[in-house]
């Protein structure tokens, strides 16, 4: 009998070694460029199993706490992404923080290879006095704000002024821009946040001062952005003729694309001199300016009160200081000079750059480590580009499949290895059906409410609804 018993084991075991292992990989961060990694995986290999960890409730990253709600089109990719996170051999796992909740060690146990796609967290600073004054905010801040981040629900802005300062004319410094100018009736469709339209709504603003340190040829803001705030209503855009006159003479040699926004800039430039009392707001792109020093006000050293700006020229496109400076009095102050990606501990790390040091979304000199998107290439770029991104770097892990430079033939775990991890630390991960519980709720909430969605910004109440 007992012989028997062995036999049966011994035939268990050497049917159980004849399996194929299934080759995991593991994607941390489920913003564009997780999951346009994940579905170029998928597609081209049909081995291959992928886990999607993110650190929220929520999936989408940027998709979802970037793009500005009035700009609802552009959220149309998260179609693509569901159809990836519902393929039978994709899996995604909500609040979990790589690096936090599980090691990057212990991923490397449970997985053959790891991309690294959680985007870019933090701003940069531009390291002046008064920096920290009340009244100065980050554009990222203000961005996650009015998009329901939970981390970022409580920042309550104090938006009682009349002018506001945007230092930087990229995307995002237009985007925070419009929810100063944009009627409220069309945002109240949108989904933001309703403590923040709440907010605005009952803001003072009538003034946003975009302010660039270069000059009109360097505006690093797209011509759609910037058209679109020649068009909305009851609002006129200024730029000073000086500032943009030179370009009349340049603008022949200019390639297309640049040509015909600065021709939009001098179109504006030309109807600011018009009599335009009868708007009710104003906004300005003004240039050559680099802020030195945020003033506090006279009534309240805690409070931002003005700017002092050093007035720029430039040379090789490098801004030059000119010795002269000026002064804008405002109370409220937004930097919008780029995002900045951090660190994982136990991942390598380009400080200075504020990326993985990779190639082609290989982390350089490490075996089974890669890395796409924000957070390998730095803090630019649209969503298209992190789709070519996402597919370059899947590219690179399938050749390295293929040359068997990492190994898929050990039999690896996955999550199911790392689950009961997270029950000793009371971490408790959410799953797709979990997640499609929470859009579905707060897409009806939000249409109760004539809006596209409200969303849930506390992670209590999340858990609430889903009986966790
Ligand atoms: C304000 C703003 C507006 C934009 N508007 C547009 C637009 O209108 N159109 C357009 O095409 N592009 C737009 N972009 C650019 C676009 O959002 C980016 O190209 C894209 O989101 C970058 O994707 P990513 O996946 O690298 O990073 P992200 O989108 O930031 O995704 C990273 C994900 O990783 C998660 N994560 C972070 N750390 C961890 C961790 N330790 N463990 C697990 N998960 C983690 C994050 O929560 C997040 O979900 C905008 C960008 C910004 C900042």
């Amino acid at each position: 009998m007992i012989r028997l018993k062995r036999m049966a084991v011994g035939a268990i075991r050497s049917f159980s070694s004849k399996i194929t292992p299934i080759p995991r990989i593991a994607i941390i961060g489920s913003g564009p460029a997780g999951f346009y990694t994940a579905q170029h995986l998928l597609k081209s290999n049909s081995k291959l199993h992928v886990d999607i960890y993110e650190k929220l409730f929520a999936p989408y990253g940027l998709v979802r706490y970037g793009v500005a709600p009035d700009h609802p089109e552009v959220k149309n990719v998260i179609s693509t992404f569901s159809k990836t996170a519902i393929n039978d051999r994709c899996r995604w796992i909500g609040n979990v923080e790589i690096g936090r909740d599980i090691s990057i060690r212990d991923m490397r146990k449970a997985y053959s290879a790891l991309v690294f796609s959680y985007g870019c967290q933090i701003d940069k600073l531009l390291n002046i006095p008064g920096e920290n004054l009340k009244g100065v905010y980050s554009a990222r801040e203000f961005v996650e704000w009015y998009n329901g981040l939970p981390s970022a629900s409580t920042l309550n802005p104090n938006l009682d002024c009349e002018d506001v300062v945007i230092l930087g004319q990229g995307n995002v410094a237009i985007d925070v821009a419009r929810m100063f100018l944009s009627p409220l009736d069309e945002l109240r469709k949108t989904d933001i946040s309703e403590y923040a339209l709440d907010k605005i709504s009952k803001s003072r603003v009538k003034r946003v001062h975009l302010v660039g340190r270069r000059g009109p040829l360097q505006a690093a803001c797209t011509i759609a952005e910037l058209r679109e705030l020649t068009k909305l209503p009851n609002c006129f855009g200024i730029i000073t003729h000086q500032e943009v006159e030179f370009l009349r003479e340049k603008i022949k040699e200019l390639p297309r694309p640049k040509k015909r926004m600065m021709e939009l800039m001098l179109k504006i430039a030309d109807s600011s001199i018009d009599n335009k009392i009868d708007f009710q707001k104003q906004w300005s792109l003004s240039f050559f300016k680099s802020p030195l020093e945020f003033l506090p006000s006279e009534e309240n050293p805690d409070q931002l009160g003005k700017i002092r700006f050093s007035l720029n020229k430039l040379k090789d496109n490098i801004a030059y200081p000119t010795g002269e400076t000026v002064e804008l009095s405002t109370n409220l102050a937004f930097r919008s000079i780029g995002y900045r990606g951090v660190g994982i501990p136990g991942l390598p790390f380009d400080s200075e750059r504020g990326l993985i040091p990779n190639k082609n979304g290989s982390v350089i000199n490490e075996r089974g480590l890669y890395c796409s998107g924000w957070i390998k290439r730095g803090p630019t770029g649209v969503i298209a580009t992190t789709m070519n991104d996402g597919f370059e770097t899947a590219k690179t892990i399938l050749e390295d499949i293929n040359s068997s430079r990492i190994d898929i033939t050990s039999d690896q775990l996955g999550f199911d290895g790392l689950a009961n991890s997270l029950k000793d630390i009371k971490v408790k991960p959410l799953n797709y059906q979990d997640w499609s519980k929470i859009d579905m709720i707060e897409t009806q909430v939000g249409t109760a409410k004539g809006k596209s969605r409200e969303k849930f910004v506390d992670i209590q109440e999340v858990f609430k609804l889903l009986d966790h």
